[in-house]
């Protein structure tokens, strides 16, 4: 992995001055993408910061990320005392392993997070060692860890909960387990909102540089009723633009919900044929899918596959697989 070595401009408050290696860059009214640079990739993992009165940051990336996460921050003059709060939409580490070391640099702001990742944020201990089962030796090569926040600053967010940025805009919480349980999508609404709906990883992961939308069905949560029920609600949510944690703003939500929902089905159509026939499912997804990134450069595949694999998504779906039909395992199978 190398670290990112451009420079990018970034206009702020009027004035424009030249940062290395941070990116920020403005993708709706008063929503800046910060890329955060995940192992030295740039447009891998966005956060975005939500500005106003309350300005609260949506995602902290991994907690690798957290030096070039807080200098963006720095140099769009976003002081300690400023920051009201910091979002995350699920607590995968990808997403809010920062979330401990952000707490530390901006005292004053709330911790949000779904009411099934609170007490992981509290206390990361259980989290990080199923991650470090999960990631391996990524974990420590690329991810980093989460520390722990202090239990009196997280709030928990129930579902349609409105977290306020200022008088005339404010971020609305959208329930929407299915890649994790605890999932929540936040769109920016109001006279002064940009109508943008901050999508996690509910959507799927579609890397500017790494083809097609892909489906992140990854274990131990992955749900697909629920994931697809989710995919409805931000449907309903009618938002002016999808703003996925990998990577950026879908300015036409409708045509990426419904691509979401086709490739979700696909993917898990051919993983139930695999597991139905006791075939390998990652290697059947292999197989199936692997057309999609023909032209897509191998450097750009690295990322894809370190940060969505086939692997993972095949782990994913086969215990949702194992544990969907109770009593009719692979042996049973013979329906249609
Ligand atoms: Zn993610």
């Amino acid at each position: 992995m190398t670290l990112a070595s451009t420079t990018q401009q970034s206009q702020v408050g009027g004035g424009t001055a030249t940062f290395p290696v941070v990116s920020a860059t403005p993708i709706g009214p008063g929503v800046l993408e910060i890329d955060t640079l995940l192992g030295g990739w740039s447009r891998v993992t966005a956060g975005y910061l939500v500005e106003g009165p309350s300005p609260v940051l949506v995602e902290t990336g991994s907690q690798s990320s957290v030096p070039t996460l807080l200098a963006a921050l720095a140099d769009l003059g976003v002081g300690p005392h400023d920051l009201a709060g910091v979002v995350v939409t699920h607590i995968h580490l990808d997403h809010a392993g920062g979330v401990g070391d952000v707490a530390r640099a901006f005292p004053d702001a709330t911790v949000y997070v779904h009411e099934k990742g609170a007490r992981h944020l509290a206390d990361p201990e259980r989290l990080v060692r199923s991650a470090a089962q999960v990631y391996g030796d990524l974990l420590d090569r690329l991810y980093g860890r989460l520390d722990a926040t202090p239990a009196d600053r997280i709030h928990v967010l129930a579902d349609g909960e409105r977290i306020r940025i200022g008088p005339d805009s404010e971020l609305v919480t959208v329930d929407s387990p299915g890649h994790a349980k605890h999932h929540l999508g936040l769109h920016h609404v109001g006279d002064g909102g940009s109508g943008i709906l901050f999508a996690g990883d509910a959507v799927g992961v579609r890397l500017p540089d790494g083809g097609l939308l892909r489906p992140a069905t990854p274990p131990p949560d992955f749900d697909l009723d629920m994931a697809l029920h989710s995919l409805e609600r931000f449907r309903q949510r009618e938002a002016s633009g999808l703003a996925l944690a990998h990577y950026g703003l879908i300015e036409n939500p409708s045509d990426l919900l419904d691509e979401a929902e086709g490739t979700l089905r696909r993917w898990v159509e051919v993983a139930e044929a695999a597991w139905r026939s006791g075939q390998d499912i990652a290697a059947a997804l292999e197989q199936h899918f692997a057309a999609d990134l023909e032209d897509v450069p191998e450097a750009h595949r690295e990322k894809l596959e370190t940060l969505n694999g086939v692997h993972s998504n095949a782990a994913g779906l086969q215990r949702w697989l194992d544990h969907r039909t109770t009593g009719q395992g692979p042996a049973h199978g013979h329906d249609h």
